[in-house]
C-alpha cells in the first residue's frame, strides 16, 4: 500500500520536538508491515543538505509568490519529496520563527503550499505515483485534505492540540480556499482559518499519539476549543502510542555513553553516572540520587513546577542534570537554582543530543511533569536506560508508565511514578515516594529491569497504523462506490459524498 506522508519536521533532517521523531520512525516501521511511505517536506536548508540522489519532478512558476521545483529525493532510509521553493523555505535555524522567536509573516502561506503540493501529488501530479491514502500530520499539513475533498483517503494526526495554526480569513484567497469551505463546516474557525481544524474537519480519520490523549481533547479542558468537533468525529478518532527509535536509543549501542549495559548489567550504569556528574559539573557523590530532566522549557511541561520543587531536593541531596531550553523566564528560574546550588543542580541551556543520551544513560530518575502530554518521548528512552520516569498522569505518561503503588509493586510490574492531579503538591508526594524507594535497592533494581523489558519500540504502533490505512481506505472506497451507485440510480448528487463528520457537526443536514 502506498502512503504519502506530509509533514513539516522529519528526524533527522529536521526536527523541534516529537513530531519529527514519528515522521522519521514511522516509514520504516510501515515498510515491515508493507505499507510504502513517501514523505513530502519542504526543502528547508538541513533538509537539501542531506538529500541523496535528487531528481527534479516538476517546476512550478509561481508558488506563493515565487519560482519552486518538486523533487524527489532520499535520506538515508527514507523516501522523500521535497519542495524547493527558496522564498519559502531557505531559511536557516528554527522551522517557524526567526531569530528572535517571532513566528515567519508567512507561515500560512509556506505551509499553505506545503499541503496544496501534498494534495496535488495525491492527485496524480508526478507521472506513475499514486498514493493510495494521505497521513498528514499535524497543523502544517492540515489543509491536505481540505484541499483533497474527494481525492484519495486522507488520515491526520494531532501531536499536539495546543499548535492550531490559526491565521487571518483575509489570506483564504492568497490560499485558494473557495467560499463554499470558509464556513463553521470546513476551514473557519472562530472567524479565522484554522489548518488544524480544517484538518480534523476534512480527513477521513483522525488519529492522535496515545489513547488517553484521544479522552482527553474530547473534553472541554483538554480540547482546546476543538473538543466540540472532536466528539462529533469521535467515531473515527484514535489513539495510538508512540514508539521510539530503539536503535538510536539502545543502552547496549549507544555510541555517546561511557558504559554500554544490558539489563542484566544495571551496575554499569554507575559509570554512566559518573560521567554524567563529571561533564555537567556536578559533585561526586556517588550515593545521591541523581533526576534527569530533558524537555522543551515551557509550562505545559511542567518546568515551573521542577524549579518550585529544586532548593528543597538539592538540600536533600538530590543531584540535578537538567538539559532543554524554551521560555526565557523558565531558563532564568533554573539557571538561577543552579547557580546557587552548584554541585548538585546542573543546567545546560540549549539542544544536545548527545548530552541527552548521557542523561538517559546516567540519571536514577527522570521527571516529566507536564500539564498535558500528547505522548511523550522522553519517558520511553528513560524506560529503555532503566531511568525511573516520574511522570504526571496525563496522555501518553499515563499509558506507557506502570506507576508503583502497592498493587503493582506486589504484583511486580511497576516501571516507574505516576502523579495526579498535576500540582505542586502532588508532585512533591510523588518525588518523596520515589526517593523512599530508591533506599529500598533490590525493589528499585526490579523496577528498573520491569522498565528496560517495556515495549517501547515501534512495532505495535506501525502494526495499528497499517490496520488503520487498510480499514480507512476501504471505508472510503465503499463509500465512493456506494455514492456512485446512488448517483446512477438518480439521487441527489449535488454534492460530493459527505464525509461522516458532515452531517454530525453542522445543523445543515448533508444531501440524502
Ligand atoms: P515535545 O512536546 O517537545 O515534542 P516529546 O517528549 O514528544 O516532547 O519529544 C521531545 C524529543 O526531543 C525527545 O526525543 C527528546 O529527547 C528531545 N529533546 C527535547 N529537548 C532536547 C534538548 N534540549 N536537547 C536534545 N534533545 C531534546
Amino acid at each position: 500500500m502506498k502512503v504519502l506522508a506530509v509533514t513539516s519536521e522529519i528526524y533527522p533532517l529536521v526536527k523541534t520536538g516529537g513530531l519529527a521523531d514519528v515522521a522519521g520512525a514511522l516509514p520504516i516501521a510501515l515498510a515491515r508491515e508493507a505499507v510504502r511511505v513517501r514523505t513530502l517536506v519542504p526543502g528547508y536548508p538541513a533538509v537539501l543538505g542531506a538529500l541523496e540522489k535528487t531528481r527534479p519532478l516538476h517546476a512550478y512558476e509561481d508558488l506563493q509568490g515565487g519560482p519552486a521545483r518538486l523533487l524527489e529525493a532520499r535520506a538515508g532510509k527514507l523516501e522523500l519529496f521535497v519542495i524547493d521553493a527558496p522564498h519559502l523555505y531557505r531559511r536557516e535555524g528554527n522551522p517557524y520563527v526567526d531569530s528572535e522567536g517571532k513566528d515567519w509573516d508567512d507561515n500560512a502561506l509556506r505551509f499553505g503550499a506545503l499541503a496544496k503540493v501534498g494534495a496535488e501529488i495525491a492527485s496524480g501530479l508526478v507521472q506513475g505515483y499514486q498514493p493510495k491514502l494521505v497521513h498528514a500530520h499535524d497543523w502544517q499539513a492540515g489543509l491536505a485534505p481540505a484541499y483533497l475533498r474527494g481525492g484519495p483517503a486522507t488520515v491526520i494526526t494531532v501531536h499536539n492540540l495546543a499548535f492550531q495554526g490559526l491565521f487571518s480569513s483575509t489570506l483564504a484567497d492568497a490560499l485558494e480556499l473557495p467560499p463554499e469551505i470558509m464556513t463553521l463546516e470546513g476551514v473557519e474557525f472562530h472567524g479565522r482559518i484554522g489548518f488544524l481544524k480544517a484538518g480534523l474537519y476534512f480527513a477521513d480519520a483522525i488519529t492522535t499519539v496515545s489513547p488517553t490523549y484521544a479522552a482527553e481533547i474530547c473534553t472541554p479542558e483538554g480540547g482546546m476549543g476543538l473538543d466540540g468537533l472532536l466528539r462529533a468525529r469521535a467515531r473515527v478518532l484514535t489513539g495510538i502510542c508512540n514508539g521510539i527509535d530503539t536503535n538510536v536509543w539502545s543502552p547496549r549501542k549507544d555510541p555517546h555513553i561511557t558504559a554500554r549495559f544490558a539489563v542484566e548489567e544495571l551496575d554499569l550504569k554507575a559509570a554512566n553516572k559518573a560521567a554524567l556528574r563529571e561533564k555537567l559539573q556536578l559533585a561526586a557523590r556517588p550515593d545521591a540520587p541523581l533526576f534527569g530532566v530533558i524537555s522543551r522549557l515551557t509550562e505545559q511541561k511542567g518546568i515551573d513546577l521542577i524549579a518550585a520543587v529544586l532548593p528543597d531536593l538539592a538540600k536533600r541531596g538530590v543531584q540535578f542534570a537538567m538539559l532543554g531550553s524554551g521560555d526565557p523566564s523558565l531558563e532564568d528560574k533554573l539557571r538561577e537554582a543552579a547557580s546557587r546550588h552548584r554541585g548538585s543542580i546542573a543546567l545546560f541551556v540549549g539542544y544536545d543530543e548527545a548530552l541527552a543520551h548521557m542523561i538517559q544513560a546516567g540519571s536514577d530518575a527522570l521527571l516529566v511533569p507536564s500539564r498535558f502530554e500528547p505522548c511523550g518521548l522522553t519517558q520511553l528512552a528513560a524506560l529503555r536506560y532503566g531511568t525511573l520516569p516520574i511522570v504526571s498522569r496525563v496522555g501518553g505518561l499515563a499509558d506507557t508508565v506502570i506507576d508503583a503503588n502497592e498493587a503493582a509493586l506486589a504484583a511486580g510490574v511497576a516501571t516507574g511514578f505516576q502523579f495526579t492531579p498535576v500540582s505542586e503538591a502532588s508532585f512533591r508526594r510523588t518525588l518523596d515516594r520515589a526517593l523512599t524507594l530508591w533506599q529500598n535497592k533490590k525493589t528499585w533494581r526490579r523496577l528498573q529491569q520491569n522498565a528496560m523489558r517495556s515495549r517501547v519500540g515501534w512495532g505495535p504502533a506501525a502494526k495499528l497504523y497499517a490496520s488503520l490505512f487498510r480499514a480507512v481506505t476501504r471505508r472510503v472506497a465503499d463509500r465512493r462506490a456506494g455514492a456512485g451507485t446512488q448517483a446512477a440510480k438518480g439521487a441527489s448528487a449535488r454534492r460530493a459524498a459527505p464525509r461522516e463528520s458532515a452531517s454530525t457537526i453542522g445543523q445543515k443536514t448533508s444531501t440524502t
